[in-house]
């Protein structure tokens, strides 16, 4: 028998709650850790389409990256998806859990998984952590890399826009360098290109970016901005495969039903 307190004790074992920015709501969101489990599906976010998917595969659970709620709900009148997948939620027994901020700051977590499909080498974390984790582990925002071989900026755009499947990529003004260190933040990021220039990466790759971020002329740096979505959209390959491999005779299944809620024309 699994029950929610196993997953939740397995989630954070690999990303301790400690680890989360304080403004964040990650953990067990909505149920009790006693429950039996009949299946979890993964997603980045919890949307009434995601519930449905469970629903209909019998499963009693889901892992999201980004936790439904945030901040304090006074009321729950259908005003908004939020209050629509709660009532969703508690109506069909699903059990609602995130793990967000700590899986960031993880090295094997969102940025790493990113790192890992750019084919990044000897990365380390962009922006450290107040201290080293009890595991000896260094953690903390970012990460950066070195790739095996330097690219162009056009062929590393390129391959960005591909791996990533993206439908545009907004970036700065190209620096006419090769690309050798690559800085990454998967999501909202761009407050780290101090960090990314810093360390001198020749680009800093993240997910959302202020039109103020892309004036790097002069300062060396590429600037890219590739999509919350898509930047974090592997997140559901690192809770899939950390839970898939500890218990591989789980019923574990990664969303299919969830699309980038962005819309490009
Ligand atoms: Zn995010």
């Amino acid at each position: 028998m699994i029950t929610v307190n196993d997953i939740c004790s397995l989630l954070e074992e690999f990303a301790p709650l400690s680890y989360q920015e304080t403004y964040d709501n990650a953990g067990l969101i909505l149920g009790s850790r006693d429950v039996e489990l009949t299946g979890v599906l993964v997603c980045l976010d919890v949307t009434e389409t995601v519930i449905d998917e469970a629903i209909g595969l019998g499963y009693n659970m889901i892992v999201s990256h980004h936790p439904l709620i945030f901040k304090g709900i006074k009321t729950i009148t259908g005003k908004n998806h939020i209050e629509n997948c709660l009532v969703k939620a508690i109506k069909n027994d699903i059990i609602l859990y995130a793990g967000h901020t700590n899986v960031d700051s993880v090295r094997n977590g969102v940025n790493g998984k990113i790192a890992e499909k750019l084919g990044l080498q000897h990365c380390r974390i962009l922006v450290p952590g107040a201290s080293i984790d009890s595991n000896g582990e260094e953690y903390g925002l970012g990460m950066v890399g070195d790739l095996p071989f330097a690219e162009s900026e056009n062929d590393f755009l390129v391959r960005v826009k591909k791996t990533f499947h993206c439908q545009r990529l907004r970036y700065s003004e190209p620096t006419g360098k090769l690309v050798r260190k690559v800085a990454v933040c998967g999501g909202s990021g761009s407050e780290f290109i101090e960090q990314a220039k810093a360390v001198g990466a020749d680009v800093f790759l993240t997910g959302e970016a202020r039109f103020h971020d892309f004036f790097t002329k002069g300062q060396n740096i590429l600037m890219i901005d590739a999509g919350h979505y898509e930047t974090e959209q592997f997140t559901k390959e690192v809770f899939f495969d950390l839970i898939s491999k500890k218990i591989p005779t789980f019923a574990i299944r990664i969303s299919e039903a969830e699309i980038n809620p962005v819309y490009y024309l």
